[in-house]
């Protein structure tokens, strides 16, 4: 059984390292050569707009499907031409850009921070007046962590934002007071049976996801259940409205109560889901092959707490990380570049005062490394 995948990246990576237990082989379409998947499975060096590469992909492969965000359209559209490719061309366009995606979610009655667009420098200053100050400005397409992104706090920083984003087309956001970020792992096969996996807390520095926990500690006390079916059930809306099949991940703002706004979506596995592969029955990796396969889904519950630490920019000092007791390190492959993500450390306890304590040791270290830039 042959999956081919755009994107051979860490989350292609895992996928494949997923399949193999299933003797599902993934085969990789990316432009690096040294593309992470690359050491698991068969890579296909060429561009995305290459077609005659798009069709060695497709080659005896049972479905195809992507691992990144920005797959250009004319390769999403060509494989669901030809063939089977999940999640589709439509729920791609739909999160590729940044005023598409709010739109959707405010259609589907799905609260998200109060948003404007932004086509010329002109509409700056309307859009900041209808989304009041603070505001986020933030280019439409091909952001991500953090990056294409400009707060303003005062009005005189206006003047040069259009410039300062590149003068593409925008979106302004409200600048949301939230209380802490989560976000929520969905999943629909191709039968259309669906699963969600516990909510997570994510912690973002600089716009760089740095730590989850997974499930969410409950937060305020007592709002877990509730939260959890509110988020289920928003994710549940943009699952049947995009007629979706394998993992869709929303991240959402939480703010003061239970309320959650959605910020964005991603078409794919997801790194807030990273720990799931030892912390729930069955990970984001396994199930979003399943799902496109049309396979049962397997159980999504978490097998106790877990946190989930990114490793950026340098590799830490791996004994110190495997001293620390139900740590699993995962590192991709990758050469150390700053800001660049190269590996995550899954922990695990028995109780959330020993996982709080053992993921701190571990931040210190990954911390030191990066501040280092490079040991180990
Ligand atoms: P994004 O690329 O939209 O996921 O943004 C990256 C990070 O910037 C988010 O995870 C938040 O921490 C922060 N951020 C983005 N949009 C907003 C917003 N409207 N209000 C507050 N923080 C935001």
């Amino acid at each position: 059984m042959i999956v081919g995948v755009l994107g051979g990246g860490q989350l292609g990576r895992m996928l494949a390292m997923a399949g193999q237990r299933l003797g599902v082989r993934c085969r990789f379409l990316d432009p690096d050569p040294h593309a992470p998947a690359g050491e698991i499975g068969e890579l296909i060096v060429a561009d995305y707009s290459n077609e005659g590469a798009i069709a060695r992909l497709r080659e005896g492969a049972a479905i195809t499907t992507c691992e990144f965000e920005n797959v250009p359209a004319s390769a999403a559209s060509l494989l669901e031409r030809t063939g089977r490719f999940f999640p589709g061309a439509g729920a791609l366009a739909a999160a590729q850009e940044r005023l598409a995606e709010k739109s959707l979610f405010a259609e589907l009655n799905i609260p998200t921070p109060r948003f404007a667009p932004i086509d010329g420098p002109e509409d700056v200053e309307p859009a900041v007046r209808r989304v009041g100050l603070p505001a986020v400005l933030k280019t439409r397409r091909l952001g991500y962590d953090g990056k294409g992104q400009l707060v303003l706090r005062e009005p005189e920083a206006l003047a040069s934002a259009w410039r300062a984003l590149g003068s593409v087309p925008l979106i302004a956001e409200e600048l949301v007071e939230f209380e802490r970020e989560v976000s929520l792992i969905a999943v629909r096969s191709a039968s259309g049976e669906t699963a969600f996996y516990p909510l997570i807390e994510n912690l973002h520095q600089r716009g760089i996801l740095r730590l989850s926990r997974a499930p969410a500690p409950d937060t305020p006390p007592g709002s877990g259940p509730a939260l959890q079916q509110l988020a289920q059930d928003y994710a549940r809306r943009v699952l049947d409205r995009l007629s979706y099949v394998g993992v869709l991940t929303i991240e959402f703002f939480q703010s003061s109560g239970a309320a959650l706004k959605a910020n964005e979506m991603a078409c794919r596995v997801h790194n807030s889901g990273h720990w799931t592969i030892e912390g729930a029955e069955c990970s984001q990796f396994e199930n979003h092959l399943r799902a496109i396969l049309g396979w049962p889904l397997g159980a999504t519950g978490a097998l106790g707490p877990s946190a989930m630490v990114n490793i950026i920019g340098a590799p830490p000092i791996l004994p110190e990380v495997l001293r620390v007791p139900g740590a699993a390190v995962h590192l991709y492959g990758k050469s150390p570049r700053a800001g660049r993500k190269l590996g995550h450390i899954t922990l695990r306890a028995p109780d959330e005062p020993t996982l709080s304590a053992r993921t701190e040791r571990v931040r210190a270290i990954v911390a030191a490394a990066e501040a280092g830039g490079g040991v180990g």
